[in-house]
């Protein structure tokens, strides 16, 4: 049976150049980028070029990349070198939708007698400004958005939050895992202080992410060992992993128009198709600011993993808004967050779109969905029969 994989913020297929580049790094080209000799002088070439590869997706100097093991180190790092760096500030604004890798730092932090202000988010996952505006004050330290959603795809204004942080004089940093490569950035015309990337959601591979850190922007060394990194981050690179992620972002670069509207195109006949079929189903998040590749739908009185395990029958991956924790279902943060209601929350569906994907992969889904969704309410206890 094919895999039709539409779980692309979960993780994304290496695409074929990426490999390519990557190949010759483990068994021909293995020296250390550190070593004195030419054979290890081309690996430390190697990544120099990746770092031109990453800063030229991103708008920035190469100097501004530092290469980290993923999107997880990277705001863990950004968040907490801020706060080593800012010793008296004791509070970090944040966001109640942001992804664990942020959201886990900050409540860790609480614990350790800083104030964590979680903004709101309304109805279609959007932020109120004026609240952050609100919050934020000399005892800000830094403040951590995100730059698009990986549940919903729900895009914030984040060159906006970014300008209004930066007159209050705090530091703004975006995790933009979800958003490189897929949305166009220029950091090099905006505030923001610190971004975090990760390899494997833009077609690279895993294991390998970076922290983009602006020019005079204090951040003190978060691993310690060899000089590395600028000193910033010891150990010996993933050299395969780094030359992979420069080509990824290279790769994501050349055709970021063209294939957001292929991506766009695929993802709206699919999530058209379902709500038009599939009675009480509804679409969770702000329709017109959300990446192309994202759709997060609700069905009614159905559990979300069983619709996965159904879908999964067929070959279709997707992922649930809920999570199985500790014996307890739990709906998404995010869903809560937005107020959808428990019944729906439970039944969500996130479908994320590639370049890979094909109209026929849509087609399939189209006609395999909707009687799931019928099977699965006539089993429903919630379903009035
Ligand atoms: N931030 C967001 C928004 C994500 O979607 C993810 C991964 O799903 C991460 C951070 C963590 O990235 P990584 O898997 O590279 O640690």
């Amino acid at each position: 049976m094919k895999t039709i994989y539409f779980d692309n913020n979960a993780t994304t297929k290496v695409a074929e150049g990426v490999l390519q580049q990557m190949k010759p790094l483990f068994c021909e080209l293995y020296g250390n980028p550190s070593s004195m000799h030419t054979f290890g002088g081309q690996v430390s070439h190697s990544i120099r070029k990746a770092r031109e590869q990453v800063s030229d997706l991103l708008g920035c100097d190469p100097a501004e990349i530092i290469f980290t093991s993923c999107g997880t180190e990277s705001d863990n790092a950004a968040i907490k070198g801020t706060l080593a760096a800012h010793p008296n500030r004791r509070k970090v604004i944040t966001t109640r939708v942001e992804h664990p890798a942020v959201l886990s730092v900050c409540r860790d932090l609480e614990n350790h007698g800083y104030a964590i202000v979680e903004l709101a988010i309304d109805k279609k996952g959007q932020l109120d400004l004026a609240e952050l505006e609100e919050k934020l004050d000399d005892d800000t330290a830094i403040v951590s958005i995100m730059y698009a959603n990986n549940e919903t795809g729900v895009i914030f204004p984040i060159d906006k939050i970014a300008e209004m942080v930066a007159d209050k004089g705090v530091v703004f940093h975006t995790d933009a895992v979800q958003a490189v490569g897929k949305i166009p950035l220029n950091l090099s015309k905006s505030n923001i202080d610190l971004l975090s990337l990760s390899g494997h959601k833009l077609h690279g591979p895993k294991g390998v992410g970076a922290l983009y850190v602006k020019k005079g922007t204090r951040l003190p060394p978060f691993m310690l060992g060899g000089h590395q990194e600028a000193g910033r981050r010891a150990g010996t690179e993933n050299v395969p992993g780094i030359v992979g992620l420069g080509k990824a972002c290279e790769l994501a670069g050349q055709n970021i128009e063209e294939e957001n509207n292929n991506v766009k195109y695929l993802r709206d006949k699919l999530e058209n198709a379902i709500l038009e079929i599939c009675p009480d189903s509804r679409l969770n998040g702000d329709k017109d600011n959300r990446l192309p590749n994202t759709t997060n739908i609700s069905f009614e009185f159905v559990e979300g993993e069983a619709i996965l395990l159904m879908l999964d029958k067929f070959g279709i991956c997707a992922s649930s808004g809920s999570a199985c924790t500790s014996g307890s279902l739990e709906p998404s943060h995010v869903l809560r967050a937005m107020g959808v209601p428990f019944t729906a929350a439970h039944g969500s569906i996130r479908f994320s779109l590639s370049r890979y994907n094909t109209e026929q992969e849509v087609d399939y889904t189209i006609e395999k969905l909707p009687p799931i969704i019928n099977r699965l309410r006539e089993l429903s206890p919630f379903v009035a029969k």
